[in-house]
């Protein structure tokens, strides 16, 4: 998290920069709503009363992943959740928003797949491996303590040779960490063991598009390149 922001810049030349960052994205309202919005209208009428998400989409809040265009789907097809790493906290721990978004898209729109997507170069992921930077930022040290699991995992097994390497196993085992913390609430739990609901696995890689996704019979990360079968983070349902 050592992203620098405008607050570091001089007062003036700060305020000019936000007042344009602002006047961009209300350009790109005005574009949408009066460009975009008449072609897709029959959309947006069908939309306007009810939704029907193919999945649940868990990923970072990092700007650079955008869910909808990654997968090419359009508004109504992906329920998402966004939060700083991706995490999933477990059940009982905090009935916060990840939780309530989990619960609401098993239960009451019965989507049928959860994607946890992890990225490259993912901020969250340096600043666990990197806790020092988090001095100042003390509710971001507290949500990324659902982390720690897969932290644990990395320093305990994996001799990672640099800093990339270690990012990378790092980003792969909190993807499978909150995988498991996924399977701790009960709505998902049930639906899992009827066969109802499957989870996925996924990284992301901002600079090339790829997607390698978790395979748990393998256990490992393979690519997501359309060739069957599809790695699957689901176990067989029991019941
Ligand atoms: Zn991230």
């Amino acid at each position: 998290m050592t992203d620098k922001d405008s607050s570091q810049k001089e007062p003036a030349a700060a305020a000019e920069s936000a007042e344009a960052a602002l006047k961009t994205i209300i350009d790109g309202f005005l574009h949408f709503h009066r460009e975009v919005f008449p072609q897709q209208e029959e959309l947006f009428k069908k939309l306007a009363t009810a939704q029907t998400p193919r999945a649940m989409f868990i990923t970072c809040a990092d700007s650079r992943i955008v869910p909808e265009l990654i997968t090419h789907s359009s508004p109504g097809d992906l329920f998402v959740t966004r939060n700083v790493g991706n995490v999933v906290p477990p059940y009982g721990q905090m009935n916060g928003g990840v939780s309530t978004a989990i619960e609401y898209a098993v239960l009451a729109l019965g989507v049928h797949h959860i994607i946890v997507c992890g990225h490259s170069d993912c901020g969250a992921m340096r600043a666990v491996l990197n806790p020092d930077t988090l001095e100042k930022m003390p509710t971001v040290k507290a949500w990324l303590r659902h982390a720690e699991v897969a932290k644990t995992v990395v320093h305990d097994n994996c001799n990672c040779a640099t800093e990339a390497e270690s990012m990378q196993v790092l980003t792969e085992e909190n993807v499978i960490a909150q995988l498991q913390h996924l399977r701790t609430h009960p709505s998902v739990a049930s639906r899992m063991a009827s066969g109802q609901l499957f989870i996925h696995g996924w990284i992301y890689s901002i600079e090339t598009s790829e997607i390698r996704a978790y395979d748990a019979e393998r256990d490992c990360f393979l690519p997501l390149d359309g060739t069957l079968p599809t790695p699957s983070a689901t176990p067989k349902g029991r019941f």
